[in-house]
């Protein structure tokens, strides 16, 4: 394997001095908060496990949303706070939050979904929105809405709500905003899983630093990567409830400091990162990290990915089903269909839509579209995805609260958990905020800046046309050049799945691997098995794909 040449200065960024804070989780959260710190001035460090964005921030649904379910269920606060920030996000990554228009029918005896209540709804959507929304809210007709979406289901049809919400790419959204972050001085890292950490009262000067405790669960026993001698071990925290955030006010409180071990899954070995404060941004993973005092509550959410001329949509659908909703969304020349929720118990770096699922969601769309007739074939691919939902054990998992947490069980940890994708600026912002407010210590800066994650742009266009959008971008070897030379791509699938969405969008997504992968092989140097082992991973990656040969 041969990384590419940033990654070399960011591993030497990473150790040669305390970090302000080392954050773990390249999802869109870990993202936001190294992109929020760097700006702030703090010296920032992220790490991930896999490859950025390969956890629920590839698997989502790609709205931008306030949440006109959520509204429903009475919770203003959350709904608010969410359209502020689909607009914010609008205004800072305009190539990743396209304004899209949403149709959502209603029918004779469905007393979940009543066309007078909704017409209401949309009207305080926009409202909530601090302005205009990315678009006016409106009523249609029966006729209306069936000029508006051919093949809708007619029976008993009473009429439709229209009103926006915003599309986006999540995984370019990550990855830019990771960009943003590299670009104010963060240095991050993926291929990199944090293992275990321990605090000291001071900086380490070598010695007398507690033996690390690693994550629970890999079967790995504390690893004694220091001397240590005669200090007792530092403890991870297991048992339940988390305790509320408490701000260290800096005066009278020791520093603390962290000793973290990663291990670097592309060189095989372990290093050690020295912070000030770590920041637990693990999505669903985020209850088994040691010293994590998260409780979570996972559900899966599987999307699929048809040719438009099987269900040609040009504004996104809300299908119903009960107090549930589904939608079938327009991308380019497919749409995509999705989702479901339910409890997940399984494998977190394996999620796979099984056929019950699929059938699930088939079976919806054919009721709302009879005259299509989908059928697994049809399906050009999958994905699925977990809610890191904060655990509330009773009540359906659709009515679990999607609202953040952010807690500091110990001096200098950070559990962040819950949330969305359309509120993670938010989530950064406040979890940088009580960062710097719990020390004067905390950081290596005596002032750092006020949030600007607001107002300033992720990227110049220049940076992002033809290379990050909503749609794939063109099939070339340059633009695989640039997510290899400065997007931190080094398999295949980081360039088929996470970079270009090809893997999603393109029924011929097999044969464009096999050429990816003979451009990735000349400028990564790969031999002849590196490449056979690379797409050999892709395949078994496509091969849970129903309707689709690797
Ligand atoms: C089906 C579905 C649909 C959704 N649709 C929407 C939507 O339309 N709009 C919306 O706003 N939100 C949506 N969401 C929610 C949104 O996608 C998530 O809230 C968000 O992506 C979570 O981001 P995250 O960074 O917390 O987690 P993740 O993206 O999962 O990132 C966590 C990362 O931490 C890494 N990690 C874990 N352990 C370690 C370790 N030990 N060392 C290093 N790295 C580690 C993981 O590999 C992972 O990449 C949806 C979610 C699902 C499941």
């Amino acid at each position: 394997m041969n990384p590419p040449p940033n990654r070399q200065s960011a591993l030497q960024a990473i150790t040669a001095a305390p970090l302000d804070l080392l954050i773990i989780g390249g999802g869109i959260v870990g993202a936001g908060i190294a992109r929020d710190a760097a700006m702030r001035g703090l010296r920032t460090g992220l790490v991930e496990q896999h490859d950025f964005a390969f956890g629920t921030s590839s698997r989502s649904s790609r709205l931008l949303h306030g949440g006109l379910r959520y509204l429903a269920q009475g919770r203003i606060g959350l709904v608010h706070e969410a359209s502020v920030e689909k607009k914010i996000i609008h205004h800072i990554a305009p190539h990743l939050a396209d304004p899209l228009p949403f149709i959502f029918p209603t029918y004779c005896g469905n007393r979940d979904w009543i066309l007078w209540q909704l017409k209401i709804g949309v009207k305080i959507y926009d409202l909530l929105c601090s302005g205009r929304n990315l678009g006016k809210s409106t009523w249609l007709t029966q006729a209306e809405v069936l000029r508006a979406v051919p093949g809708l289901n007619a029976a008993g049809l009473k009429g439709a709500v229209r009103y926006y919400d915003g599309f986006t790419n999540d995984a370019r959204l990550a990855i830019d905003t990771l960009r943003s972050a590299a670009r104010s001085g963060a240095a991050v890292l993926n291929y990199c899983r944090f293992t275990g950490a321990a605090r000291t009262a001071a900086p380490s000067s070598g010695a007398g630093v507690p033996p690390v405790h690693s994550v629970s669960g890999a079967g790995v026993s504390p690893v004694q990567s220091v001397s240590g001698a005669g200090v007792p071990p530092v403890h991870s925290v297991s048992g339940a409830g988390v305790s509320p955030v408490h701000s260290v006010s800096g005066a009278g409180v020791p520093p603390v400091h962290w000793q973290c071990e990663i291990e670097d899954h592309l060189a095989a070995k372990t290093f050690h990162v020295h912070a000030r404060a770590v920041v637990n941004a693990t999505g669903p993973w985020a209850d088994g990290l040691p010293h994590s005092r998260v409780k979570l509550r996972l559900t899966k959410g599987i999307h699929l990915v048809l040719n438009k001329t099987r269900l040609p949509v040009t504004d996104t659908v809300v299908m119903t089903e009960g107090k549930r909703i589904l939608f079938a969304i327009p991308w380019g020349q497919r749409t995509i269909l999705g989702t479901t929720d339910t409890d997940y118990n399984g494998p977190l770096d394996d999620v796979r839509a099984d056929a019950a699922d699929i059938d699930y969601v088939l079976q919806i769309a054919n009721q709302f579209f009879p005259t299509a007739k989908l059928t697994v074939p049809d399906v050009i691919s999958v994905w699925a995805g977990l809610r890191p939902l904060v655990a509330d054990p009773s009540g359906k998992p659709s009515d679990i609260s999607r609202a953040h947490e952010i807690h500091n069980p110990e001096p200098g940890w950070w559990d962040v958990a819950g949330g969305k994708l359309t509120t993670y600026r938010l989530m950064a912002e406040q979890t940088v905020d009580r960062l710097v407010k719990a020390g004067g210590r905390a950081s290596s800066h005596a002032h750092p800046a006020q949030c600007r994650t607001a107002e300033e742009p992720l990227l110049p266009s220049s940076e992002t046309t033809g290379l990050s959008g909503i749609l794939p971008p063109e099939f070339t070897r340059r633009t695989v050049e640039h997510y290899v030379t400065n997007e931190w791509a080094v398999h295949l699938d980081d360039v088929m799945v996470r970079r270009t969405s090809w893997h999603y969008y393109c029924p011929d997504a097999a044969a464009k691997a096999q050429q990816v992968a003979d451009w990735m092989a000349e400028l990564l140097n790969w031999a002849e098995p590196q490449r056979a082992a690379e797409l050999a991973r892709y395949s078994a990656l496509a091969s849970c794909l129903p309707g689709r040969k690797p």
